[in-house]
């Protein structure tokens, strides 16, 4: 017995579709070459950025914004000084005097200390841990698409360019009432954010997805 309606509906696979994420238009992507962008049809939202040496570039940005990160936490972050009396603390100090300040606070020392030192340090760890094989070529690592999918999804909690935000708010506050220095940490952070940015801004998450199983 055969279909009525006896035409072969091509299928696609499921897997191989790549939906819009602002207007959820499905597309099937093939090979995009380096340099050019797949758009969406629809809204022209980019959906696929490949770049040659992408994975390098974000590798070295990661490492550079580590080794900053640990200027940042190591050296003073700022000096104030008032009525002939100075002070500098790092960024360390500043979230151990909130755990010693009272019992109560220690809950937030605990917050600052990952938002603006662990998730940040695991993210760029993940980074360069999932793409560094990708970089010079060698197959990927264990884990490496768990590692990388973890470092994306902790991107809204890293907060270190809040933090320099807040820091600078509170700063044209106190400003007035003493003499307040930038110590070497305060530029470290400052670099850093724009490492960030600029990794984000090369990293095309889709185009690592696919480098990733390619390299399995
Ligand atoms: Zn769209």
């Amino acid at each position: 017995m055969s279909d009525a309606v006896g035409h072969a509906v091509p299928q696609t696979d499921l897997t191989e579709m790549t939906a819009c994420p602002q207007c959820d238009w499905l597309h099937v992507i093939g090979d995009v070459p380096d340099g050019m962008r797949a758009r969406c049809v629809r809204c022209q939202t980019v959906l696929l950025a490949p770049r040659r040496d992408a994975a390098v570039t974000i590798v070295a940005l990661a490492a550079a914004a580590l080794v900053l990160m640990i200027v940042a936490i190591s050296f003073p972050f700022l000096n104030i000084a008032a009525s002939g009396l100075s002070s500098s603390a790092s960024v360390l100090d500043a979230a151990m005097s909130f755990a010693l300040a009272s019992g109560r606070m220690a809950p937030l020392s605990v917050i600052v200390a990952a938002l603006i030192i662990v998730l940040p340090v695991a993210r760029l760890a993940g980074l360069i841990y999932a793409l560094g094989p990708l970089a010079v070529g060698n197959k990927a690592r264990p884990y490496a698409a768990f590692v990388f999918r973890l470092s994306m999804r902790l991107r809204p909690w890293a907060m270190a360019e809040i933090f320099i935000i807040g820091v600078a708010v509170a700063l044209v506050k106190v400003a007035s009432l003493a003499t307040v220095g930038f110590g070497p940490a305060f530029w470290a952070f400052v670099g850093l954010v724009i490492l960030v940015a600029a990794k984000d801004m090369v990293l095309c998450e889709r185009s690592m997805w696919r480098a990733l199983e390619q390299a399995r």
